[in-house]
This record gives structure tokens, sequence and C-alpha cells, in this order.
């Protein structure tokens, strides 16, 4: 993707800090961080969303994940962590390029990865029960 910032990113073409890198991802610390230490985890090849990675390569992401967690609640030292992935605009995606956002939570640091719970009306339970006969 000739016009995508993380894979000129991910190329190591435009710089970045870099945490951990190997020949499948890079691991970068967000310009705009949510909190001290927020990373996202990329792919250094393009794929818009979860839709569109590779199964194996999701499920190397997912092991990275918790290596850098891991390192992020020994290290920073943080006291929890979100691990936070946006696909569409709905949903708050404004890089096309798949990526995992590490964010780690510190006691009382107020940041808003949250959302206000409705209720699970008996109208939806029976909508999607249905739809999700055929899942498999
Ligand atoms: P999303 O909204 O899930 O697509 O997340 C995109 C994230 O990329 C945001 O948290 C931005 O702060 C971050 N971001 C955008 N450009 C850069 C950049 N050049 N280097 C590091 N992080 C970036
Ligand atoms: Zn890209």
């Amino acid at each position: 993707m000739n016009d995508c910032i993380f894979c000129k990113i991910a190329a190591g073409e435009i710089p970045s800090t870099t945490i951990y890198e190997d020949d499948d991802f890079r691991v970068i610390l967000d310009l705009g961080p949510a909190t001290k230490g927020h990373a996202l985890i990329l792919p250094k090849k393009h794929y818009a969303d979860i839709t569109e990675i590779p199964e194996d390569l999701l499920s190397r992401a997912a092991v990275l994940a918790k290596k850098i967690v891991t390192f992020m609640m020994k290290a920073l030292p943080c006291d929890g962590y979100n691990v936070v992935q946006n696909n569409g605009e709905a949903a708050g995606q404004t890089v096309f390029h798949f990526h995992i956002h590490l964010i780690p939570r510190y006691n009382g640091d107020g940041a808003g990865v949250t959302w206000k719970p409705g209720t699970l009306t008996d109208e939806a339970k029976k909508e999607i029960l249905e739809k999700a006969k055929d899942l498999k």
C-alpha cells in the first residue's frame, strides 16, 4: 500500500519509537498515547482489518500481545492493560492497516477505554440467536 502510514512505519521508512521487531511485526509507541507506554502492534504486511489478516499471523499477533503486556506489567510497571483493536470508522479505526493497541492502565488513571452498558433485550437476544445458528 503506497499511501499507508503504518506500512511505511513498519518498513522503517518513517521513524518510530520501536520497542520490538521481528520478521513479521513491529511494535511501536503510539504518538497520541492514552496512557504512558501505549503501544501498537503492526504487521509488516498490509491488511486493512481483522477480517483481512490471515489466521496464522493473527494468532502470532495475539501471542506477541501477551509478550508485550507481560513486559509492560513488569517493566513500567502498570496495574492492568487493555488490548484494543478497532475495525471500521464506526468503531474508531483511523488508520486502515490492522493494528492492536496495548494500553497500560494505572490505578485511577481515568483513561477512557470503556462504554456505557445498555440492556440485553429479549428481542435482540432472539434475533441474534436465530442468526447465529449458521455460525460454525
Ligand atoms: P485507530 O484509531 O485504532 O486506527 O488507531 C490509530 C492510532 O495510531 C492512534 O492511537 C494514533 O495516535 C496512532 N498513530 C497515528 N499515527 C501515528 C504515528 N505516526 N506514530 C505512532 N502512532 C500513530
Ligand atoms: Zn499498511
